[in-house]
């Protein structure tokens, strides 16, 4: 079997059990744990599936914590192009409207967090948080929160964004402290409903 059908039948096990273990994969399957790890990486990447204690179990699509798709720091709508979701225990999912209110959320949840994912600004693929490159201070405003934070899969592709629309570029962890600075320096941004 070839990897890209394992993880097809993993997502098809995993779809229809909700949960599963990493053994009974590596039995269902014929094949070593240390496979079926490499196998759920893009599936985990992809935000499809989450890791548990011993298995993994299914990402919901539908957020059920939130009410109405709004965002989860400022009950703005979500941002089609923007949206930022994070990933907590028990397949509690949170959505921000965007990169700014995705990196507030993260630095309020801290260790919390399993996972995150962000949107590429240029291509819209989805992509995990931690890797990703955000550009602030740009001169095109999304109209969602400011300071505006906007997100990229690739840092090649923020420099050459930051060319035409200038912006900084930072690291995950780099912007999750920038993104405070700004806003203790700053108290013209939008309050928190809560
Ligand atoms: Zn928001
Ligand atoms: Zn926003």
């Amino acid at each position: 079997m070839l990897p890209i059908e394992r993880i097809n039948r993993i997502k098809e096990l995993v779809e229809d059990k909700q949960t599963i273990k990493i053994s009974e994969l590596s039995e269902v399957l014929n094949v070593s744990e240390m496979t079926i790890h490499r196998d759920l990486k893009p599936l985990i990447n992809d935000g499809i599936i989450l890791k548990t204690f011993g298995g993994i179990s299914l990402v919901e699509n539908k957020p059920h914590t939130q009410n109405d798709n709004l965002c989860i720091v400022c009950s703005r709508a979500i941002h089609s192009k923007l949206g930022y979701r994070i990933i907590l225990p028990n397949n509690k999912i949170e959505m921000a409207c965007c990169g700014h209110c995705g990196l507030m959320r993260e630095y309020q949840l801290g260790d919390q967090v399993i996972q995150s994912m962000c949107q590429d600004f240029l291509r819209h693929t989805t992509l995990s948080a931690k890797l990703a490159w955000f550009v602030f201070d740009t001169s095109i405003d999304m109209g969602c929160c400011q300071p505006q934070v906007l997100t990229f899969e690739r840092k090649d592709h923020a420099e050459k964004f930051i060319k035409g629309f200038d912006g900084i570029i930072k690291s995950f962890d780099e912007a999750l402290n920038l993104i405070q600075e700004k806003m203790n320096l700053s108290h013209s941004c939008h309050d928190n409903n809560d």
